[in-house]
């Protein structure tokens, strides 16, 4: 039986398209800060891939800075948010990717700033309303730092409430978009965002690259010391290739955006029908049975009975999903996400399954999805 993947939201395939762009830049022989012809060959290639990425998401070039992943750049902007535009007040939710909520807790204990953690609404909604009472006790030198699309269930921030909370209280307004870029239109002039941070595998690019948007006139110090790379933002030798790659990556899911979002929400809607029909013990997890409300890329499940083994058994029939867990298929412990969305109680008495969707899946293989997770289950439930 061949293997189904279903585990798009920890890293989606690479486009052939893709592929074959990376294999020929791997053969350019410069380095992008030599001076010579070799490197002014490498610079153009970097050069334009910025600008193709600026214009498909309505920022400048110069407001795009490359990284080595969605974790950097989510690194790189809150630290240098303290050291650099003297932030003192940071506000974030407890539902956020690792990556922010590790460095988060890391920074209070470093520096002199105090992050505020939000109330969340029953299905880990953001409460604009501690939002708001949050901005107005805080006063100044904050930053707000929300994730556009929750990784784990899928909820969908209100990018437009919270820019005109932020642009009210005049905080600034940092945006982990890792979910949510290459899968919806976007037009950053449009939105009262300051930072977001992107992945180009989460829209099928390669892995280890991504960038950040800062937007002018702020300005931010690299983190990382040595030369003069990304406009002196980024010390470190270029991912050229990786760079390439995710401008090519993008172009394309922007270029495919209605169809694949159409494929997409044809299956989503096909797999929750399924399991309402199929297997109707299990339940939905956050906002993920809505359309406008949730990414069309993920479906999140709650199974009312504990087996840590849930994610093996299915990877034993050949499909390959995570568990309730940030990146880490597999992985025992609840999330902190379903922590912060169930009591002990249901945590205890709850298994959690994340099906993320790609354009690369088929109706058959969520039949196959839904055949081996009702084999697997049904002695639980006596069906
Ligand atoms: N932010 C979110 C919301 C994510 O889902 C991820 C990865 O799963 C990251 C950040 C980290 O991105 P990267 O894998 O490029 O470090």
């Amino acid at each position: 039986m061949s293997k189904i993947y279903l585990d798009n939201a920890a890293s989606t395939p690479i486009r052939k398209e893709v592929i074959e762009i990376m294999s020929k830049s791997l053969h350019v022989v410069g380095n992008p800060s030599s001076i010579h012809n070799f490197g002014k060959e490498a610079r153009s290639l970097i050069e334009r891939a910025r600008i193709s990425i600026a214009h498909l998401i309505g920022a400048e070039s110069s407001e795009i800075i490359f990284t080595s992943s969605g974790t950097e750049a989510n690194n790189f902007i809150l630290k240098s948010a303290i050291l650099n535009l003297g932030i003192k007040y940071i506000i974030s939710s407890p539902i956020e990717h690792l990556s922010v909520l590790e460095t988060l807790k890391n920074l209070e204990k470093q520096y002199f700033v105090k992050i505020r953690w939000l109330k969340l609404k029953k299905k880990g909604e953001i409460d604009l309303e501690d939002l708001e009472n949050s901005l107005i006790e805080t006063s100044s030198s904050t930053l707000v730092s929300l994730m556009w699309a929750n990784n784990e269930i899928g909820n969908i921030l209100d990018i437009e409430k919270v820019g005109q909370l932020c642009e009210k209280y005049k905080s600034y307004f940092h945006c982990d978009a890792v979910q949510f870029i290459g899968h919806y239109p976007l037009n950053l002039r449009k939105t009262s965002i300051d930072f977001i941070s992107a992945s180009a595998h989460k829209f099928y690019g390669p892995l280890g690259i991504g960038f950040c948007f800062i937007k002018k006139p702020i300005k931010l110090n690299s983190i990382l010391k040595g030369g003069t790379q990304e406009m002196g933002l980024r010390a470190g030798g270029e991912n050229l290739s990786g760079i390439v790659g995710m401008a090519k990556a993008l172009e394309l899911s922007f270029k495919n955006l209605e169809k694949e979002k159409t494929y997409l929400e044809e299956l989503k809607k096909y797999c929750i029908s399924k399991l309402k029909k199929e297997v109707p013990i299990v339940e939905f997890n956050g906002n993920c049975l809505s359309f406008s409300k949730s990414l069309y890329t993920i479906l999140s499940l709650k199974v009312p009975f504990k087996d840590e083994l849930l994610g093996f058994k299915l990877e034993l029939e050949n499909i390959a999903l995570s568990g309730g867990s940030a990146c880490g298929s597999g992985s025992q412990k609840n999330s902190h996400v379903m922590e912060n969305l169930y009591d002990l109680k249901m945590q205890s008495s709850s298994s959690f399954l994340r099906v993320s969707f790609g354009i690369f899946n088929k109706k058959e293989e969520i039949d196959q999805f839904i055949l081996s997770l009702l084999r697997i289950i049904s002695p639980n439930f006596g069906a």
